[in-house]
């Protein structure tokens, strides 16, 4: 049995990883479940599964739902995140808190040894080089929960990395793929998030928008698989049936493919290195007989170039990028800003940034920070 810690259990990565444990209680056991401060959800959950310990980050929902179970163990804070990321009965830690807060209870398990599924993006967008670090000094796994990460480790199996030419991202392009630039100025919220394909988080569904997300993919893929930035490449897959791919210096291209659903690559995360059974049903290729390539226009998506940019730059420039993006994406959520200027904002931010080493903890945190108060400001 694994002993699965779930940082982030609300939210859509976490609610499907808990159908993958009901579905296998033989093989996944849940120890410990964390939300922000969705104790109505939570709650649930704690009844379902009866987890050893619950983490409420808010301190003041925390101490809500321990009048309603005052014989389970509940946590609240960093801290609390901390201890189930830690703890030595947790096999399997599941990074999914969106954002930030998500970085420190991550390192930590580094540091504690653990395995995990990564899902949070920010991770190794923020802190890829010291994550590496950590990996290298530690006995720490990374699992890529993201569809594409899962698609391009599956791919890279047994091969030796100097057999790769490249990678290839596959992105569905979002809601505004055919839009003119005209077109961008009317974009309403409303419009922005409504994903084709997946239904996922807010955020998450405007940086698909913007096809910053991919970008972050690009930034993700570049410390999870060690490859030079000239070897990763993003190609729009509207049908998102092939999740990556690896081209091999042989000429030969391994893909990964699949209907379109995000329980393929968190339950790969969770049996890694086995695969087990799912009730998923057998792909149907002659209704998905039209498989579509196009290249992405980063003249027009300009999040995907500025996160290029912010790759070849180095040092604290991604984690400038996804701290102030975040911000902008929420002053867009809030109708401050339009959706065009997202990518306009970000663009002038980045200007003004010194790039800085980035040699520890704080340092990125530090960054963070800052970029966070920058990006209100413009
Ligand atoms: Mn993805």
């Amino acid at each position: 049995m694994k002993n699965i810690a779930i940082l982030g259990s609300t939210g859509s990565i976490g609610k499907t990883t808990l159908d993958i444990i009901s579905q296998n209680r033989g093989v996944f056991n849940l120890y410990a479940i964390s939300c922000n401060k969705n104790i109505f959800e939570i709650s649930q959950q704690i009844v379902q599964f009866c987890p050893k310990i619950v983490v409420v980050f808010d301190e003041k929902k925390a101490k809500e739902l321990k009048k309603n179970f005052p014989n389970q163990k509940i946590l609240s804070g960093l801290k609390g995140l901390i201890e189930i990321a830690t703890d030595p009965n947790v096999d399997f830690v599941l990074s999914s808190i969106m954002g930030s807060i998500g970085l420190v209870p991550t390192i930590e398990a580094i540091k504690a040894n653990k395995v995990i599924g990564l899902a949070n993006k920010e991770v190794l967008v923020a802190a890829g080089e010291l994550v590496n670090k950590l990996l290298k000094e530690h006995k720490s796994i990374i699992i890529p929960v993201d569809s594409e990460h899962s698609a391009i480790f599956q791919a890279l199996k047994g091969e030796k990395k100097e057999n790769v030419k490249r990678i290839i991202l596959t992105a569905s392009g979002g809601p505004f793929l055919n839009f003119s630039t005209e077109m961008f100025k009317n974009i309403t919220i409303e419009k922005a998030l409504k994903h084709p394909n997946f239904s996922m988080g807010r955020k998450i569904t405007i940086d698909s928008s913007t096809l910053m997300n991919k970008g972050f993919e690009v930034i993700e893929a570049f410390y999870l698989f060690n490859v030079d930035i000239e070897k990763i490449d993003v190609i729009i897959h509207k049908e998102q049936i092939i999740h990556s791919m690896v081209e091999f210096i042989d000429g030969s291209i391994l893909a990964q493919m699949s209907t379109p659903t995000m329980k393929i690559p968190i339950q790969y995360a969770l049996s890694y290195p086995d695969r087990i059974l799912t009730d998923i049903d057998d792909f149907d290729f002659l209704k998905n007989n039209n498989l579509t390539f196009v290249k992405p226009d980063m003249e027009k998506f300009r999040c995907l170039k500025l996160a290029f940019e912010a790759l070849k730059i180095g040092k604290s420039m991604p984690c400038f990028l996804n701290a102030s993006n975040e911000i902008l994406v929420e002053k867009f959520l809030n109708n401050k800003i339009s959706w065009l200027e997202i990518s306009k904002k970000l663009e002038k931010l980045m200007s003004l940034h010194e790039p800085k080493n980035m040699l520890c903890l704080e340092d990125v945190l530090e960054v963070d920070k800052l970029s966070r108060v920058l990006a209100g400001e413009v």
